[in-house]
């Protein structure tokens, strides 16, 4: 009987030593639970991070660019159309730098444009309507010849996604 009531006290003051201690660090200023604290730095890392590759993963196709494009010059059309090589089946290939969705880009004036708006504006002299994207009739987003691209409401350019082939594109040599 006695010897059960010391088992008893001396759990009683394990348990008291370990309630105890964090009550010590009370009042020093600091919130010493790691759970919250811990998932709230790291949460917030965490919406950075993701805000940051939602922004990188944004497909380039889905945004319509409504910069204006500066008008050809002589300079600027000769130094667009040496960036580009024609294919046997007709397509106008853009040789110089691509975006990550394979588009060719045109620095015009200090800014960089997507090369095929910018043959699309260029060869129709008129700016692309507003809410409209230029979409690749051949599927192929680093040919740049005009009768190749059509402009055409957002909707219908994601729409037409994948089915359209090389084989739609037209059979004349550029
Ligand atoms: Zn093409």
């Amino acid at each position: 009987m006695r010897a059960r009531t010391l088992i008893a006290k001396n759990g009683a003051d394990r348990v008291s030593d370990l309630t105890r201690q964090p009550q010590q660090n009370q009042g020093n200023g600091l919130d010493l639970e790691p759970r919250s604290w811990g998932l709230t730095v790291l949460e917030s890392v965490a919406v950075q991070r993701g805000r940051e590759a939602a922004s990188r993963m944004r497909p380039a196709p889905a945004l319509i660019d409504t910069r204006p494009i500066p008008g050809p010059t002589n300079v600027s059309a000769a130094r667009f159309m040496a960036k580009v090589e024609c294919t046997e089946d007709g397509h106008w290939i853009w040789t110089a730098s691509a975006n990550e969705g394979g588009y060719g880009q045109f620095n015009l004036g200090g800014s960089v444009f997507r090369a095929h708006r910018v043959a699309w504006t260029w060869r129709n002299g008129e700016q692309i309507p507003s809410g409209l994207a230029i979409d690749h009739l051949c599927g192929i987003p680093a040919c740049i010849r005009p009768d190749h691209l059509e402009a055409v409401t957002q909707r219908g350019n994601l729409l037409r996604g994948d089915t359209v082939t090389a084989d739609s594109a037209s059979r004349d040599r550029c």
